[in-house]
């Protein structure tokens, strides 16, 4: 058993910080917090109780006067966009992946480009202290293979999702049915481990680039194989219309995925819900879809403002994204400062509801997202160790309070004050790029 000692923050629940001053984590074998505690005696005996070995093997590692916080999870990311990052911002959706996000992803027919690219992805991943993921790769099944192994060699969590589209797309990046299941199974067969940290995800692009066919397909793949699913929803007017048109029975952009088995049959995560309402949120609701926040995309691309306070008085899941390339930001710290940003633009719109604060956007980053995962994101007894060890004493030029600390660190901070990186127990050396 190790026992990590630190300044310890994290969110049980998502209004409130939990603050514990020079305490102490304790995690067994398994990479499974035990306990938390102010207290190291009783920590360690009520751990030894449950589990040996007991005190005497117990290794303390002391951070000292650092800070020690739950790892960040990025619910939607585009790992093929990485090399997109921060250009090409002056144009609307539909435009903008036409003209540049297809041309890049067609790139990653070449497994070498693609390595070279996953690479300084899972590396950048790391740096800024993002433990889990839920990405997109390409329609490419050997590229994307790469990018699970890439993950897989880092020792980090990710949900990696070969993409599927065949219409509304160039001849390049589109595949047939029957070649898009093979490359799944394929994929399957390798990495579908239950324990995994990287396994893949069921992504069928959006219902814009997938005929009924691939749908299906997609749909019963995650049935089969237990997989998680990914895609976009309700984004853009003009997709939701156009989605409207090429699913005419279709009640809502959400009934259209559910119709197919991809609405929450399997843990679903769906990207943005900018123009999610009533129906879609009731069915959203029924079926526990998680909403993956995407602040900056939103800004970037125009779409507009989420309502993610109201789908948290609503109890809908929400965790927040990067949306590598349509967000700028691979910073998970970075995306929920603007998530803030963002929730209290549409406040000062629209007073009924109260905008975001910082635990509860801490709190999507880290226990609400993480629930996609399993047991990740706080440091209750049974959680996955995600952690990370933040040295901020650069950010302290006066006496802040712990919690000050950590608002300082998310607001003015970077990943050169990330000290240490955790997932699932074990420490996360700096990949190779
Ligand atoms: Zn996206």
């Amino acid at each position: 058993m190790k026992v990590y000692k630190a300044h310890i923050l994290f969110t049980k629940e998502r209004n409130r910080f939990e603050v514990l001053e020079n305490s102490y984590v304790a995690v067994d074998g398994n990479g499974r917090v035990t306990g938390v505690s102010t207290d190291l005696t009783s920590l360690v005996a009520d751990a030894s109780e449950r589990r040996k070995p007991g005190f005497e093997d117990t290794e303390i590692i002391d951070f000292g006067d650092r800070l020690l916080i739950p790892a960040m999870n990025d619910m939607h990311v585009h790992a093929a966009q990485y090399r997109n990052q921060g250009i090409a911002m002056d144009m609307e959706l539909l435009p903008w992946l036409q003209n540049y996000t297809f041309p890049e992803e067609t790139k990653y027919a070449d497994t070498g480009y693609a390595e070279r690219m996953y690479r300084r992805f899972v590396h950048d991943m790391w740096r800024v202290g993002t433990m889990r993921n839920c990405t997109f790769a390409t329609i490419h099944t050997e590229s994307t293979r790469v990018l699970m192994h890439l993950f897989q060699e880092a020792g980090m969590g990710s949900l990696v999702g070969k993409v599927g589209m065949n219409r509304n797309c160039t001849e390049k990046l589109s595949e047939s049915v029957e070649q898009m299941v093979q490359g799944y199974e394929s994929l399957i067969t390798e990495f579908n481990n239950p324990d995994g940290l990287v396994r893949p995800i069921i992504t069928p692009r959006f219902i814009p680039s997938c005929t009924p066919e691939m749908l299906r397909a997609c749909g019963e793949l995650a049935a089969k194989y237990h997989l998680h699913v990914q895609s976009h929803l309700s984004e853009n007017k003009e997709e939701i219309a156009l989605v409207q048109k090429l699913e005419p029975e279709s009640t809502c952009y959400g009934d259209a995925y559910d119709r197919y088995g991809l609405f929450g049959q399997t843990p679903t995560v769906m990207a943005h819900c900018v123009f999610t309402e009533k129906e879609e949120l009731e069915l959203m609701k029924r079926r526990s879809v998680m909403v993956a926040h995407c602040p900056t995309s939103n800004l970037n691309v125009t779409t507009g403002i989420a309502p993610i306070r109201l789908f948290l008085d609503e109890g809908l899941p929400v965790g927040l994204g990067s949306d590598i390339s349509g967000g700028h930001s691979l910073n998970i710290f970075q995306i929920m400062v603007y998530a803030i940003q963002m929730s209290k633009l549409h406040y000062q719109r629209n007073h009924a509801r109260a905008f975001l604060t910082l635990s509860e956007a801490f709190w999507m980053a880290t226990k609400s997202a993480g629930s996609f995962f399993g047991q990740v994101g706080s440091f209750e007894p049974g959680y996955e160790f995600d952690a990370l060890v933040i040295d901020d004493h650069d950010l302290n030029h006066d006496n802040y309070s712990l919690l000050e600390r950590l608002e300082r660190f998310i607001y003015l901070g970077d990943d050169r004050q990330i000290a240490h990186r955790f997932c699932r127990g074990k420490e996360i050396p700096e990949p190779k790029q």
